[in-house]
């Protein structure tokens, strides 16, 4: 006893050691019973494998001691019937004495009882609490089992029950493994091709390898229908690819499309969802069904189904499997409709590309709006693309080009704001796309009436220039696919485009003529213009330039300014680049000739900005002329004062000697004799005055300076205008201040001043007003006033009048010759003293110098 079941206990040993090591389910199966039968020492048996539904699926038979080939059908029947049946259901062992009296055992009627064994052992292969299969040991002789037989069978059979379900985890992890490299394998494929086709076709072929399938198909989900874009395994398999499902009907497919959810049928026949075919024989032919979603991005695109012809064919495991085909399938879907996406957009941006190249390499605005329809109608593919642009006014639009069909007549059609689909899209400034024209009412049907032209089909978009819409852009009936977003879209590409376009064909227009102006004044102008860069290099030189410098064009072009003209003055910038943008700076100077002739200019040096850099203008106004007027001006002035002076000089003292040799009594020769000494006095004084002004201003004055009381010149001028201003009804008023110092002064100069302002005083007041002339001390000097109440003079002209020949130009005053206050102020300011003239429009003026203490 002890030694049997040591024996056995190695014999278990050595068939665990065997077990553990095989894999291969039916091998595994082959040498459990192999063993089993050597160990029990009986020569006939069978194993058998049953699956999660209880299904045989495996096994093996022996008889006269050797395992022989079988088929899983074999061993089906004596376990649906027969002893492993029982087994199985009541999950114990069972020993059969006597075959022949056991109602367990299977008793077919063509068995050959002499034949038959006579005693049996059946034990349950139990492996994680499950009956995975059964062991069945066989013996000619009834009784010839015993207990311990069992006992070891029953042994054997744990172990095999784990070796088993271990073999079959293998298994199904061998399936996953292929499944998943099969996976790979389409996976591979869809990355490698962008043609969808040929990944369903993959897709099919592969799925026969893991599912059993008649046929197979894959639909796509178009419009309102499935439409089969690849089948397998029919009779023909390019009828089925004719074939269309409508979404609104209730067909299995339906089913999936709305559940989103695959769907297994048992038998396809029974439904009556299911939908014969005509003229597709199998449609009648299947029974079993799976059919799974395309799910991309979240949409039902489609449906990969496979049929089978067997009742039952399929359970989840196939669903699963097919499922993960049908991912796939979405993905080379996807993958697809990307492809199909960016291709189109690739082909956009081409378009646009090109567009951009062809419309902005012409800058003639009528050859850039020809470009723009001819590069739409191309683009677009439609029959005709046309442009209006808004007139002057900015309420009508008025169509500039056209390309394509009834392209001539539409050109010159005008619409109002507003009016037609043009209309709408200008006063909204957003694009319109309509698909057909007739059930839009903002189509405006006169046009296609009047050019006998029909418009089905319309995306018009606004051509905007910064935030101004100027235009709008026509693409007109597509001529293959309907006009989709990506066309509208495209077509707002395109109009960008033409916006900057027209801008910039506008601009180079207006510079044009801009341009062609500027030119005509450069080239024409009397004085010398040169273009400079910032460094003072010649880059253009106009004729006027030629002639005065002497040199030609050529030869201007690159030489430096400085060597131009005497550049030395302290006005110029040490670097030109300093001068702001539209700055001038003008200073006096000499151009220098090609000969070294020096010729006295005037400079006027601006920055300008030509496109994007900075120049510098320079005019060179030629002032030789002026200032040999000048000169010439000047010498005779002063030789004319010259002249008058010694002459007036002997009148006066000729005027002398009368008046002390004449009768003092004899009142009318006096009065008329002193009329003369007054007028002779006058012209003396005013040609001493002009004398002076020329010597002050060239600086060759030489003051008479003594020390004298300014309250007595006052009084000697107030002496001196006293018939005047009286002959007028002026009253002249003195106010000096008391002890007032003493001042060095040319006394004759300081005197004129005075009468000066006091002349003008009585000039340019109206008769019967006051005039007061005052002298008081400030600080370190004496300012002296002479105040009027005539006319003012205004704020303007107040410093001017002390410059050479001003006059305030009012018409009703009197004339002067405007030097009396020139000399005023450069006496008083060769005295070290200052003059200014303070007034109030309309109510008199006071002019004040002051004299240094
Ligand atoms: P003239 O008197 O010869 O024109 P002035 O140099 O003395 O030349 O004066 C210049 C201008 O100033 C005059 O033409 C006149 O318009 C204005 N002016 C001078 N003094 C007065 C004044 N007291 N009131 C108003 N305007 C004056």
């Amino acid at each position: 006893m002890k030694e049997r079941t040591k024996a056995s206990l190695e014999l278990l040993y050595s068939i665990s050691r065997e077990l553990t090591g095989e894999l291969d389910l039916r091998e595994l199966l082959q040498r459990i019973l192999q063993l089993t039968l050597e160990a029990v020492g009986a020569p006939t048996g069978s194993i058998l494998v049953l699956d999660e539904r209880g299904e045989v699926t495996e096994g093996a038979i022996a008889y006269g001691g050797k395992v022989h080939d079988h088929t899983a059908e074999q061993l089906r029947d004596t376990y649906e019937h027969g002893l492993a049946g029982w087994v199985v259901e009541n999950r114990q062992a069972a020993l059969v004495e006597n075959i022949l009296e056991d109602p367990r055992w299977l008793q077919r009627p063509e068995d050959n009882e002499e034949a038959m064994p006579r005693s049996a052992i059946s034990v349950p292969l139990i492996a994680h609490d499950r009956v995975v299969g059964v062991l069945t040991l066989v013996r000619r002789m009834a009784g010839h089992f015993t207990e311990e037989d069992l006992a070891l069978a029953t042994a054997i059979a744990d172990q095999a029950g784990i070796a088993v379900s271990n073999a079959r985890l293998f298994r199904a992890e061998r399936e996953r493994r292929e499944l998943a490299s099969t996976l790979r394998e389409i996976a591979r494929t869809i990355s490698a091709t962008l043609e969808p086709q040929v990944v369903f076709q993959q897709v099919l072929e592969q799925l026969e390898r893991l599912v059993e399938y008649d046929s197979a198909s894959i639909f796509l989900l178009e419009d309102d229908y499935f439409r089969p874009v690849a089948a397998r395994g029919f009779k023909d398999n390019d009828a089925v690819l004719g074939l269309r499902i409508p979404v609104a009907s209730d067909a299995l497919g339906v089913e999936v499309f709305k559940t989103r959810r695959p769907v297994v049928v048992g038998d396809v026949q029974k439904k009556p969802a299911w939908t014969h075919f005509e003229g597709l024989e199998e449609s009648r032919l299947v029974r079993g069904w799976i059919g799974v979603p395309l799910i991309v991005r979240d949409r039902v695109v489609g449906m990969l189904n496979v049929d089978s012809h067997k009742v039952e064919a399929y359970g989840p495991d196939d669903v699963e499997v097919v499922s993960a085909f049908g991912d796939h399938a979405a993905t080379a879907v996807a993958n697809a409709q990307l492809y199909s996406e960016s291709q189109r957009r690739v082909q956009a941006m081409i378009a646009l590309a090109e567009t951009a190249r062809a419309i902005t390499g012409s800058l003639d605005l009528e050859e850039v709006l020809q470009r723009i329809t001819e590069r739409t109608l191309r683009s677009l593919e439609v029959e005709a693309a046309s442009l209006a642009l808004l007139d002057g006014e900015g309420d009508e639009l008025s169509f500039r080009v056209a390309s394509g069909r009834g392209a001539s007549q539409v050109i010159g059609v005008r619409l109002q704001r507003g009016q037609g689909i043009a209309g709408w899209v200008l006063e909204h400034e957003e694009p319109l796309f309509v698909s057909d024209v007739r059930s839009d009412e903002r189509f405006f049907p006169e046009i296609d009436e009047r050019l006998g032209f029909e418009t089905r089909a319309l995306a018009c978009v606004p051509i905007r220039v910064q935030d101004r819409t100027i235009g709008v852009l026509e693409a007109i009936n597509p001529r293959r696919e309907a006009l989709a977003p990506e066309h509208v879209e495209l077509l707002m590409g395109i109009a960008g485009l033409a916006g900057t376009a027209i801008a910039h064909a506008q601009l180079f227009e207006e510079t044009q003529t801009a341009r062609q102006r500027y030119a005509s004044l450069f080239e024409d102008s009397i004085d010398t213009i040169l273009i400079t860069d910032l460094e003072g290099v010649v880059t253009d030189a106009n004729r006027r330039a030629e002639s005065f410098l002497g040199l030609e064009r050529e030869a201007l072009l690159g030489k430096n300014i400085k060597t131009l003209h005497e550049a030395d003055s302290e006005k110029l910038p040490t670097r030109f680049g300093d001068l702001e943008l539209g700055e001038t700076l003008s200073y006096d100077s000499h151009a220098i000739h090609r000969s070294g002739r020096l010729l006295p200019v005037e400079v006027h040096v601006k920055r300008i900005a030509i496109g994007s850099s900075s120049f510098l203008q320079w005019i060179l106004r030629d002032i030789s002329e002026r200032l040999e007027l000048a000169e010439l001006r000047t010498d005779l002035t002063s030789m004319i004062f010259h002249d008058l002076r010694s002459p007036l000089g002997n009148i006066i003292s000729s005027l002398d000697v009368l008046q002390a040799t004449l009768s003092p009594e004899d009142e009318t020769i006096q009065s008329v004799l002193s009329i003369a000494m007054r007028s002779s006095r006058r012209a003396s004084r005013l040609v001493e005055s002009l004398l002076d002004l020329n010597r002050l201003e060239s600086d060759r004055a030489v003051l008479n300076k003594t020390r004298g009381a300014i309250g007595a010149l006052i009084a000697e001028a107030v002496e001196e205008i006293h018939p005047t201003a009286e002959a007028k009804g002026q009253l002249l008023r003195m106010n000096l201040a008391p002890g007032l110092p003493a001042i060095e002064m040319d006394e004759d100069m300081i005197r004129r001043v005075l009468i000066n302002l006091l002349e003008n005083a009585v000039k340019y007041t109206r008769g019967g007003d006051q005039i007061g002339v005052a002298a008081a001390r400030r600080d370190n000097e004496i300012l002296v006033s002479v105040r009027d109440s005539g006319p003012g003079i205004p704020e303007e002209d107040r410093e001017r009048i002390f410059d050479k020949f001003t006059r305030v130009t009012r018409d009703s005053r009197p004339k002067g010759i405007g030097l009396g206050l020139a000399f005023c102020r450069l006496a008083v300011e060769a005295h070290g003293g200052r003059i200014w003239v303070e007034s109030q429009e309309g109510q008199g003026s006071t002019f004040h110098f002051t004299l240094p203490i």
